[in-house]
């Protein structure tokens, strides 16, 4: 297919290479130029990236970025023609994918939502779980698509559905990260080894898939960003923005926003989440150590 990739972060770069990998047809347009992905052609704005595209897929890191690539001068939208289809994989606002839905609905181009899970590995390995909001018809059209970065694709209902769902997942992956962040913490600091806490952690039901990745990471205190922090606490702040459109409350998620908040002071925004930790070991007065540190 004639595929345009905008945005070649940590994940969109890994994605559009193993969409060239696969057969495909890609233009690649990156902000900041000088990003490359082999066997792609390089287009100088989204508008000339998505000239004659089948579909455009997007992974940019916000609200306002899929709105600027998409609508904003030199837009991806001023090239597009009737029957083509955006495909979102950036995590951003559930309400405002509709309202972008809707305006590139006047000009018969379809909007599928994509946000994912996997992290940079998933992406390097073309083994991300995708999690879609779209017409049935139009996702069965970007299948070989979704097939050759991904190794699942959950249809969770209508556009925007995709985007609810994965702040539904966040929520749970930045609370569960933040309860292992804080027994790591407490253990330490009464004299319990990390390494023997997360072997236990492991054999009983406290284990968990977000305890299961991070862990080797944080026993290593290898803070390098998988997922940055920064991109964490947007989505944080987008759930917690979603939760009060909807009059939901969060007691749990807007502690942890405070937590990530000071964190972000602290100057960790561009170390992985999973450095929240030393804000509280900092509190502490301690340091989590595994066996390989
Ligand atoms: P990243 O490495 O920070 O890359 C962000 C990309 O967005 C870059 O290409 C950046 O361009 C571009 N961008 C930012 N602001 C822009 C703007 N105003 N206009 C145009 N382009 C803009 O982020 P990432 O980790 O790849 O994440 C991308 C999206 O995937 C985010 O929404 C994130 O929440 C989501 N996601 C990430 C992970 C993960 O583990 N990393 C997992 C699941 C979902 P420049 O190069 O010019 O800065």
């Amino acid at each position: 297919m004639r595929v345009a990739f905008l945005g070649l972060g940590i994940m969109g770069q890994s994605m559009a290479s193993n969409l060239v990998k696969a057969g495909h047809e890609v233009t690649v347009w990156n902000r900041t130029p000088g990003k490359l992905v082999e066997g792609a052609a390089v287009a100088p704005t989204p508008a000339a990236a998505a000239q004659g595209a089948e579909v455009v897929w997007l992974c940019v890191s916000d609200t306002d970025a899929v709105e600027e690539v998409i609508c904003g001068k030199d837009g991806a939208e001023s090239s597009l023609s009737e029957g083509a289809i955006i495909a979102d994989s950036s995590t951003i606002s559930p309400s405002a994918t509709l309202k972008f839905a809707e305006k590139v609905a006047a000009k018969g181009v379809a909007w599928v939502d994509a946000p994912m899970t996997g992290s940079k590995i998933g992406a390097r390995d073309g083994t991300l779980v995708f999690i879609v909001g779209g017409a049935e018809e139009h996702i069965e059209r970007l299948k070989p698509l979704f097939a050759a970065m991904g190794k699942k694709i959950f249809r969770m209902g209508e556009t925007g559905k995709g985007q609810a769902t994965k702040l539904a997942m966040n929520l749970q992956i930045a609370m569960i990260y933040e309860g292992f962040a804080e027994a790591l913490t407490l253990a330490t600091k009464l004299g319990v080894d990390s390494q023997q806490l997360v072997s236990l952690i492991e054999a009983t039901m406290v284990r968990s898939g977000v305890v299961e990745y991070k862990a080797p990471f944080v026993l290593q205190r290898d803070f390098t960003p998988n997922f940055p922090l920064r991109l964490m606490h947007k989505d944080i702040r987008l759930t917690l923005e979603a939760a009060k459109e909807a009059r939901v409350k969060l007691p749990g998620l807007q502690t942890v926003e405070e937590i990530y908040e000071l964190a972000t002071e602290d100057g960790n925004k561009d170390l992985d989440y999973a450095a929240t930790l030393t804000l509280l070991e900092k509190w502490a007065g301690v340091q989590v150590k595994g066996k390989a540190a």
